[in-house]
This record gives structure tokens, C-alpha cells and sequence, in this order.
């Protein structure tokens, strides 16, 4: 739309879509953030996608900052992934036998990262899961250290205090999560060595402690300086392991993901999102001392009738390759780019807020007090983001439905999409004054 000139508020045809899908699918949704539920409104069924646009079935096209929530680092539908994924497909979708695309894609990891060895599968969640089952099996002991705010997938040890959807909907934990399994989890608050310490005083079965790279499921917190490596050092001196988590940062802030900015010393690493390239990978690695506790090489069991699937190899190993150092500068800059406009809008209104940056992650939180932790996450005005999404949405303008959610920038983004966020912003801050 021209500046000014919003799409109405009315979505009838993605209307039309929900109301039958909530007929037949709890919430209409398959995955909850993306029902709308915290902001209200109708959920954008999207039709197509083209670089950094997204076209929706009322035939709108918006400015995508969510990028399939992190993976789309070079937008959608980019040629060279499309042409891999086809060619793949035609030479058949699943053989449920070894291929060498997935030699070739743990290869690229393992030459990315600090990790010796690497096993793929098909979500972060599996990912996470996996590493925890595989740190209580190496260490043979049983509780497990999170961080609130950090989400590790729905993984039940891991969903008390969980950020992303869990933080959106304002849910407590999970019904369904016993309390056998609650009970081996230990949260703690993010940032805070000081109870990881202490924690460490008072038991000796914990097998791992768990954290995001740097977080990016109650908006974007960035670990303050040298805490993932006291984590290193505080687990390896106690016997326990530090996994991190790196679904949401490997491949996205760097070639090597956090790693890559922030060297650290941890014993398991978990990958997702940009290493599918748009389709469902993901992985877990680490030293060869213990990946090979995992079968069919040890005991520690795990498995995926479509883990290393060949279009999802294709697609990863695409994307990247096609992910060279001018990529991620890219990334830099148009996240340096869209914070700073987005700031200086919602300066101009007078709206309370903070821009926080991990590598090129960022979000906007709607608060006046510094955010270090889930607690001063949760001091957001949800009024005012809500009023901002909407104003930016109708502007056509794509952002994560949810205050506590990172804005994914894609090296597609070009000047026409920057000039259409720039086009959107001072009302939609004047929304959220
Ligand atoms: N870990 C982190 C840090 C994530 O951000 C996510 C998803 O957002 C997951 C794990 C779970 O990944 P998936 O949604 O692929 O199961």
C-alpha cells in the first residue's frame, strides 16, 4: 500500500481459511504463535512467497521480518534452493537408507562449527531432546539446568518457563508435563551465575545445563559477558555438560552461528532452522567422546524414519553454501538498519522502549527498563505492541505476532522492502503511543 493507504483490518479471505481450519485443528494453527492469539485479528494464510515478500490469500504482499521464524536467510523461494529441492525431489523424496547429501551436510556443519561429530534430524525440538537424553546417558545422571525464558523446542523436561509461544500465550507449564519430569528440571534465572553456582552447591546429579546461545524466545537477550563460558567452566568442573542451544543463532549470526562470535567450550550443540534451508533439519553434535554413546556406535538410543531426508539435505546444504561471508555482512547491516529505523520512529512517538541486538538478532521490547531476564521481559506493555503489529501489518509490513519474539531479517531484504518499513513506522509508533 502507499504510505497512508493501509489494507483494512479485514482479512476475509484468510478469514474464511481459519474459520474452517479451527473446525477441524485445535486453534487452526499447527504451531500456536501463528494463531494471533496474543494480538488479536485474523492469522495471514499466506499463498506465496518472493525474496523478502510474502503474499497472502487476499492477494496482499507484505515485508516478511519473521522468516519462517529464523531459517529464510536468504528469503524465499531464492532460486538456487528451489532448483536443489527439484532436483532432489525428482530423484525420488526418501529412501530411508544413508545418502551422500547428508555426508555432505553434516560435513559443512562440522567444518562450521566447533563440533566433531553430528547427527541430523528433523526438528530443533528432536534436537534438544536428543542431547538431553544423550547428556544423562554420558554423565549417568539425571537433572537437567534451563534458563527461564529460554525455549529448547516442546521437549516436556524442557517446557517449565519456556518463552516463545508458551511466554506469548501467558500460559503456565504445560498440563500434560508430569511432575516425575518437572521435578528433573532445574530453571533458574538467565544471566545469573550466581545461582548457577549455587545450584551446583546443593546437587550432584546434574547431568547438563542447557542454554540458548544467546536468547531469543522472550524477544532477544544477548548472555552478558563471559556467562556461556563460566557455564563451560562451572559444568565441566562439576562433572555435568553444557549444551547449547543454537536452533535459532547457528548459521544466522555468523558461518559458525554464537560460536562463531563467542567461542565457547561446551560439550553438545543443537542446530535447526537455517540449517534446512526452509525444510525440516536439524541436528545435534559434539566431540566424537560422546556422539559415539549414541546407536548404533553406543547405547544411548535414537532415530527418524525421515531424519536426513534428501530434500531437506538439499535445501540446507544450499543455503549453506550460498551463505559466504558478504551474506552475513548483509545480515549485519539490515539488522543494524531495520533496529535503528524502528527505534528512531518509536523515539519520535515517545514510546517507552528498548532495541536489544544478539549478533543480528533483535527485537524491540515496549518497556522502559532494561532487559536482562525473563522477569524484565515480561515488564513489557502488551497494549502497545499489539496496537504497533497491527498498524505495521496493515501497512504491509510482516512482524512476529508476539512481544516475545525475535524480527528475522533476510539478505534479500532490498530498498524497496526497507522503504516500505520506513513508510510504516511513524504511524504504526503513533499506534503504540
Ligand atoms: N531451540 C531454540 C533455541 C528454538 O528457537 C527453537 C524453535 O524456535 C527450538 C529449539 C525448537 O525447534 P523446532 O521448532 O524446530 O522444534
Amino acid at each position: 500500500p502507499a504510505a497512508g493507504s493501509p489494507y483494512p483490518d479485514e482479512a476475509p479471505v484468510s478469514q474464511a481459511l481459519f474459520d474452517r481450519a479451527k473446525d477441524i485443528v485445535p486453534g487452526g494453527v499447527n504451531s500456536p504463535v501463528r494463531a494471533f492469539k496474543s494480538v488479536g485479528g485474523t492469522p495471514r494464510f499466506m499463498v506465496r512467497g518472493e525474496g523478502p515478500w510474502m503474499v497472502d490469500a487476499d492477494g496482499r504482499r507484505y515485508v516478511d521480518l519473521v522468516c519462517s521464524w529464523g531459517p529464510l536467510i536468504h528469503g524465499h523461494a531464492h532460486p538456487a534452493i528451489v532448483a536443489a529441492v527439484q532436483r532432489a525431489a525428482a530423484l525420488g523424496t526418501s529412501f530411508g537408507t544413508p545418502t551422500e547429501g547428508e555426508v555432505e551436510l553434516a560435513e559443512e556443519i562440522v567444518r562450521r562449527t566447533p563440533v566433531e561429530q553430528v547427527r541430523l534430524v528433523s526438528s530443533g525440538t528432536e534436537a534438544t531432546m536428543t542431547a538431553i537424553r544423550l547428556a544423562r546417558g554420558f554423565t549417568g545422571r539425571s537433572k537437567i539446568v534451563k534458563f527461564a525464558g529460554c525455549y529448547h523446542g516442546h521437549v516436556d523436561a524442557l517446557l517449565a518457563a519456556a518463552g516463545s509461544g508458551v511466554a506469548t500465550l501467558g500460559l503456565p507449564d504445560s498440563p500434560g508435563v508430569t511432575g516425575a519430569a518437572a521435578s528433573e528440571t532445574i530453571v533458574l534465572p538467565y544471566n545469573d551465575i550466581s545461582a548457577v553456582e549455587a545450584v551446583f552447591r546443593e546437587n550432584d546429579d546434574i547431568a547438563a545445563v542447557i542454554t540458548e546461545a544467546a536468547a531469543g524466545n522472550m524477544g532477544v537477550i544477548a548472555p552478558r559477558e563471559g556467562f556461556n563460558q563460566r557455564l563451560a567452566e562451572i559444568t565441566r568442573a562439576n562433572g555435568a555438560l553444557l549444551v547449547v542451544d543454537e536452533v535459532m543463532t547457528g548459521f544466522r549470526v555468523s558461518p559458525g552461528g554464537w560460536a562463531g562470535l563467542e567461542p565457547v567450550d561446551a560439550d553438545l550443540f543443537t542446530y535447526g532452522k537455517v540449517m534446512g534451508g526452509g525444510l525440516p533439519a536439524a541436528a545435534f553434535g559434539g566431540r566424537t567422546e560422546i556422539m559415539s554413546r549414541l546407536a548404533p556406535a553406543g547405547p544411548v538410543y535414537q532415530a527418524g524414519t525421515l531424519s536426513g531426508n534428501p530434500l531437506a539435505c538439499a535445501a540446507g546444504l544450499t543455503s549453506l553454501r550460498l551463505a559466504d561471508d558478504s551474506v552475513y555482512k548483509r545480515l549485519d547491516e539490515l539488522s543494524a538498519t531495520v533496529g535503528a529505523l524502528t527505534s528512531d520512529a518509536l523515539n519520535t512517538a515517545g514510546v517507552p522502549h528498548r532495541l536489544s541486538y544478539a549478533g543480528n538478532m533483535f527485537s524491540i521490547f515496549f518497556t522502559d527498563v532494561d532487559v536482562v531476564d525473563y522477569d524484565s521481559a515480561k515488564t513489557q506493555n502488551a497494549g502497545a505492541f499489539k496496537a504497533f503489529f497491527h498498524a505495521m501489518l496493515s501497512r504491509g509490513v510482516y512482524l512476529p505476532p508476539s512481544a516475545f519474539e525475535s524480527w528475522f531479517v533476510s539478505a534479500a531484504l532490498d530498498d524497496a522492502a526497507l522503504e516500505q518499513i520506513g513508510a510504516a513506522l511513524p504511524a504504526a509508533a503513533r499506534a503504540a503511543a
